[in-house]
């Protein structure tokens, strides 16, 4: 007999995106617990976590480990790249991306398209620590609106496109489909890199294959490269990667000159990290269709 699965535990945040598995964070401290017209925010304290947003139930943030997940997303595309001026995010809206894109001083502009103005609100009030005055840096434009519908029409030219979005429920499953690829590859500029926020792939290895098999029709270089966040429970997080230029193929040496160069001090990042993110164990390399076929 299966067991049914506890929809709530008292004075805990149980995370439930998972039919059969499931992380409980204790709440000491609920600070804000309100539904916007797209998913229902809350953020609390935990004592090994510090201050942790979840949107619809699923953790999206949290204070303490949020730098390894940002700085991954943010320091390989940007500094493999070696001339990044202009960045899209698409969702973010806590701020932690923009903050961690920011710190690149060569960078001209950062358009961060996020659907749930709530989202940005309350993060500047409850969390601003994640975005650590990146709403303020003039760089920045904030575009309230659907990324899928934004990146449809936006005439592109970008160096990076992160997708920072939610697990594809709600609101962003539009942002893990094949057309939504296929927009974000026609904004990017020529050596242009699309980086996605993939799941875990112990639990969520049919989105990462799906992405995967997206990107095998649209870039010449497609991948994923891991890191592990303790608040994503289940193992490593994938980050798709796709590109029609050679920024993975940067030698060892010219990008340890490009970080050193950049002036940023990472607490996860390193180029010896970076270069190590994209060697993949067996599970997940047998996730991506085709990947070394070529
Ligand atoms: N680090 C988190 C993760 O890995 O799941 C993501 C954090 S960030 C808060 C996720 C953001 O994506 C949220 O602010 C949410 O409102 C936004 N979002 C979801 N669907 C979206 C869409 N279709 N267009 C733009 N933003 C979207």
């Amino acid at each position: 007999m299966s067991a049914l699965r506890p929809d709530s535990l008292p004075g805990w945040s149980l995370e439930t995106l998972h039919p059969d598995y499931a992380q409980a964070l204790k709440i000491d401290e609920l600070l804000y617990d309100s539904e916007t017209e797209h998913q229902r925010i809350r953020v609390f304290t935990n004592a090994t976590f510090g201050r942790v947003m979840t949107l619809d139930g699923v953790v999206q943030v949290t204070e303490r480990d949020n730098f390894i997940y940002h700085e991954m997303l943010t320091h390989v595309p940007i500094l493999a790249h070696g001339d990044v001026r202009r960045v899209l995010i698409i969702g973010g809206g806590d701020g932690g991306m923009a903050r961690e894109v920011l710190r690149h001083r060569r960078i001209e502009q950062v358009v961060m398209v996020e659907i749930d103005a709530g989202v940005i609100d309350f993060s500047r009030r409850y969390l601003p620590m994640i975005s650590d005055g990146a709403f303020d840096d003039p760089r920045l434009e904030v575009v309230i609106a659907d990324g899928a519908e934004f990146i449809r029409t936006t005439a592109g030219d970008f160096d990076v496109i992160i997708v920072d979005s939610t697990d594809p429920i709600g609101p962003g499953e539009v942002l893990f489909t094949e057309s939504f690829y296929g927009h974000a590859a026609r904004a990017l500029s020529e050596r242009g890199v699309l980086v996605t926020q993939n799941g875990v792939p112990f639990l969520q290895g049919d989105e990462l294959t799906g992405t995967m098999r997206a990107f095998r029709a649209l870039f010449s270089d497609w991948t994923c490269y891991l890191a592990t966040v303790p608040s994503y429970a289940g193992g490593p997080m994938a980050f798709g990667w796709g590109t029609n230029g050679n920024a993975r193929a940067v030698p060892p040496a010219e990008l340890r000159r490009r970080f050193e160069a950049s002036g940023i001090e990472p607490l996860y990042y390193t180029p010896e990290v970076h270069a190590a993110a994209f060697v993949l164990p067996g599970y997940v390399a047998r996730l991506i269709p085709g990947a070394g076929d070529d």
